[in-house]
């Protein structure tokens, strides 16, 4: 199979096409290198810069004998799509709908679509399974919601077959070293803690301790990225042996809250860790912890590297000699 990996220099992305590698996919990445980098280009795979928003360079890309693409451009700092929802509304789903049209045109008809947990919005029951009610509550998790409807609907009408798989928390680094890019002003928990451990930034603030969870602070369900890849290939497999199309949670269904995690990486890393409590951020919900049975039933993929230690280790091994 030849997969078009389309955003494939990101922080997931270069994941998602090491893992497409190992399972002998061919792959193309392309990318527009707005927050990807060539650092995380692997030899094997070719490149072609280029941008979702135009609509002639994503078409020559799927015209290349490709068989399926793995969707994964787009913008995805939560706080960010609040200000300026006209960006989100932009790349996100302009850029989609670019994708998919030129995927009628160029007769591609298999899709992996990064989603995201943020669907779900307010939580009424945990661990949340697919059948959550969805209402988002930022902006970007409308526009995952959106494109997941333009997916039913290009199902429908187009024959596109597709894998909606809604990620938790991302974390994590490849645990072999191939990836080589760490994401520049980063917004997540993770990265944020390790900048603080090497004196990048003075402090971590830790957004709210008066949730009601077990500590106060919130709980979420941190996937390692490595996760993430081998589900994208099993997913790429299972539409190529003609399964239908899917939307699947990536969870562990283990939560841990925001103060474990600084606790974890600073006995794994064996340094303090400085921080304070800030007021909360808006649009977080207390808890979300993932059911993934489904993507266990479909894809027979299971959360393999997603301990806490593998998923600080792996993170910390990128930044120690900053
Ligand atoms: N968080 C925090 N301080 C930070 C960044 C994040 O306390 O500087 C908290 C955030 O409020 C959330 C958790 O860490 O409860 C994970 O946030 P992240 O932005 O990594 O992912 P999200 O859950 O928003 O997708």
């Amino acid at each position: 199979m030849h997969i078009l990996v389309i955003g494939g220099a990101g922080y997931i992305g270069s994941h998602v096409v090491k893992a497409l590698l190992k399972r002998n996919m061919k792959v193309t990445v392309f990318d527009n290198l707005s927050t990807g980098t060539k650092l995380n280009l692997f030899p094997q795979a070719k490149f072609i810069e280029g941008d979702i928003l135009n609509y002639e360079q994503i078409l020559a890309a799927l015209k290349q004998n490709v068989d399926g693409i793995v969707l994964l451009a787009g913008k995805k700092a939560v706080g960010e799509s609040m200000l300026n929802p006209m960006k989100y509304a932009f790349n996100n789903i302009n850029g989609v709908i670019n994708v998919l049209n030129a995927m009628v045109e160029a007769n591609v008809n298999k899709a992996i679509f990064s989603s995201s947990a943020a669907v779900y919005g307010m939580p009424q029951y945990l661990p949340l399974d697919e059948n959550h009610p969805v209402n988002p509550i930022n902006f970007y998790g409308f526009t995952k919601l959106e494109t997941e409807r333009f997916l039913k609907w290009y199902d429908q009408l187009k024959g596109i077959k597709f894998v909606s798989l809604r990620y938790f928390n991302a974390v994590g680094y490849d645990e072999e070293g191939d990836v080589k890019g760490l994401e520049e002003n980063p917004q997540n928990l993770l990265p944020i803690v390790m900048e603080a451990a090497i004196g990048k930034r003075d402090k971590l603030k830790i957004f709210g301790n008066d949730y009601p969870t077990r500590d106060g602070t919130c709980i979420r369900d941190y996937i390692h990225v490595t996760d993430l890849g081998s589900a994208h290939a099993l997913a790429l497999e299972y539409l190529d042996k003609g399964g239908e199309s899917q939307i699947l949670n990536l969870g562990t269904s283990v939560g841990s809250s925001v103060l474990e995690m600084v606790n974890k990486t600073q006995e794994v890393i064996g340094k303090k860790i400085a921080y304070e409590f800030a007021p909360r951020r808006p649009g977080d919900p207390a808890e979300l912890t993932a059911k993934a049975d489904k993507a266990k039933e479909v894809l027979g993929w299971e959360a393999t590297h997603s301990s806490l230690e593998n998923i600080i280790s792996s993170t910390w091994n990128m930044y120690k000699n900053l």
